[in-house]
């Protein structure tokens, strides 16, 4: 197995996977035989999870493709249909008419069916989690930013990227908490994380997994 080796003043060994490619940190003093017997022990682990983000990048391949949208979290097949005047989401599918004839106006006709759920939708999940966090905030809006989730200004304005009714639940409401803990700290210190961690222990999952869907920002535009 080929891994990339990064040696530091640390106490123990640990293995992560990133885009396939497996790193390994050890402490400066362990014996190369040790690491190797250590990637040995967890190689069914990490086979996996290559594997695991292959799946994924694979599914978001679909998604760029045109194949999938992705709405909530679940990759639903769009479908060309003579039938449907709207789009319309059915189950796993998601039913294009065929008068949006090439992937430009599929996708504009996408994006304007899935603002208006986003708008509707991440109002009421703003204000619902900003009951639950007693976080208030000053004006909510959609946005369409290239690279960014969501932001929240010196006035306690937010602004939510529409695309973020693609994501699971879990991604949507770390994004909203992040943005409401703006409100009290206007800055990534200390502080503001612990106030995200109040009300979203495990939020460094979440944080890690919606930089996969990163991709998606820039696309519908
Ligand atoms: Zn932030």
């Amino acid at each position: 197995m080929e891994y990339k080796l990064i040696r530091s003043k640390r106490k123990s060994l640990t293995i992560s996977i990133t885009n396939g490619e497996i790193t390994v940190k050890a402490p400066l003093k362990t014996p190369l035989s040790h690491i190797e017997a250590f990637i040995g022990e967890k190689s069914n682990w990490i086979e996996r999870k290559i594997a695991e983000q292959k799946r994924k990048t694979d599914l978001l391949s679909n998604v760029i493709a045109g194949e999938c949208v992705l709405y909530h979290g679940a990759f639903l097949k769009a479908v060309g249909s003579a039938d449907h005047k709207r789009i319309k989401i059915d189950g796993e599918y998601i039913f294009i008419p065929e008068k949006y004839k090439d992937r430009t106006a599929a996708d504009k006709a996408l994006t304007a069916f899935l603002k208006r759920l986003a708008e509707n939708e991440l109002n009421i999940l703003l204000a619902d989690v900003s009951a639950r966090t007693g976080l208030g905030y000053a004006s909510f809006a959609l946005t369409n930013a290239r690279t960014k989730w969501g932001s929240c200004d010196g006035k306690c304005n937010i602004r939510l990227n529409w695309r973020l009714i693609m994501l699971d639940a879990e991604l949507v409401e770390y994004v909203l908490i992040h943005e409401l803990a703006h409100t009290v700290y206007h800055d990534h210190s200390k502080s503001f994380w612990a106030e995200v961690a109040k009300f979203m222990p495990r939020y460094n999952t979440a944080k890690k997994r919606l930089k996969t869907y990163s991709v998606l920002t820039s696309m519908y535009r």
